[in-house]
């Protein structure tokens, strides 16, 4: 069997040293054939040239050059493009995904799994704030898009061929690989580990790239927030009529009308502001097709190491 290792790079200059070392020995530990795809994600900093010199003194390091940054799921995806194993694996650059778990996951591989998962039992070097807004999110996530994605599984796993080719054809621009994935609906294994906290570098993901990320997730998988304003805005006719018969008997039967602005003023404001939300809502559905209609594709290549040609061409 060959094993292939996707390691998505943005400004990771500070801990490929010590990923390459930490690597290395899992690598060559397992008994099979391997390669490590690293998808340089447009890093300004030393990356690129520390990934070029790796490449060059091993074949077995293979290196795909973005032209840009086109984030961490672009990379991702590009990875799985390209990358020849009969098994894949996605991992982290910063070491949060241990090496050490790689024999692990190639178990519940042989044991016939086409997806094993590595679940976060304990996380480290996060602040508190990064792991309530994950577990709201996975709770959020499991409620409203799909039971099936699994809490504390981030995207360190491991994929079949046939899971790396199935994915391969969902080719959508705003991508939730961890969703896409739990929609294969394939058998699935998980294996737990404890995270720890960063070897070296801060995290690519601040909290606006975190939100971003969040409503990607939501609106690529459900319409509930559109099903949401529908229903809001129903409700609140339903109070406008409500309010209206009262309004028509203050004014034909008690005929003290002219009282009455200040709740006049408050429908307007809370009515005004419930249509602009959900006109924005739908605005963004609007604008998510418009980007999916362009059929760009979902990254550009700009060089490569050792890389022969990928499964699913850049322009799906
Ligand atoms: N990453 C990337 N492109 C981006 C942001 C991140 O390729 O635009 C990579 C990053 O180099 C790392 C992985 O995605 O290998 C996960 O990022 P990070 O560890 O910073 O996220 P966190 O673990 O803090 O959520
Ligand atoms: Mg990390």
């Amino acid at each position: 069997m060959k094993l292939s290792v996707v390691i998505p790079i943005f400004n990771e200059a500070e801990v490929l040293p010590s990923l390459l070392a930490a690597l290395h020995p899992v690598l060559e530990g397992l008994g099979c054939v391997f390669e490590v795809l690293f998808v340089e994600d447009g890093s300004r900093d030393d990356s690129p040239t520390i990934l070029d010199a790796a490449a060059r003194a091993d074949s077995r390091i293979k290196v795909l050059q973005f032209s840009r940054n086109f984030g961490h799921q672009a990379a991702i995806t590009a990875g799985l493009d390209f990358a020849t194993g009969d098994a894949v694996v996605v991992m982290d650059a910063d070491l949060q995904d241990p090496p050490e778990l790689l024999p692990a996951m190639v178990q519940k591989y042989e044991e016939g799994y086409d997806v094993v998962s590595a679940q976060r039992v304990q996380r480290d070097g996060e602040t508190a704030f990064k792991r309530a807004t994950a577990s709201l999110f996975y709770a959020i996530m499991r409620k409203a898009v799909d039971e099936r994605l699994r809490p504390q599984v981030g995207d360190f796993r491991l994929l079949s061929r046939r899971a790396v080719d199935a994915l391969g054809g969902l080719r959508e621009q705003h991508r939730f690989v961890r969703g896409l994935i739990a929609w294969l609906g394939l058998r699935e294994a998980v294996v737990p580990f404890h995270r720890r906290a960063r070897a070296a570098g801060t995290t690519k993901y601040p909290v606006w790239k975190m939100l971003r990320f969040a409503w990607t997730a939501i609106s690529s998988f459900s319409a509930l927030p559109l099903k949401l304003s529908l229903y809001g805005g129903m409700a609140l006719t339903l109070l406008g009529v409500v309010y209206s018969v009262l309004v028509l008997y203050e004014t034909f039967v008690l005929r003290t009308t002219v009282r009455g602005w200040a709740s006049l003023v408050c429908i307007q404001l809370l009515f005004s502001g419930a249509i602009l939300t959900a006109i924005g809502l739908v605005g963004d559905y609007v604008a998510r097709i418009y980007e999916e209609v362009k059929g760009r594709p979902l990254y550009v290549v700009a060089g490569g190491r050792n890389l022969g040609e990928p499964a699913w061409p850049a322009r799906a």
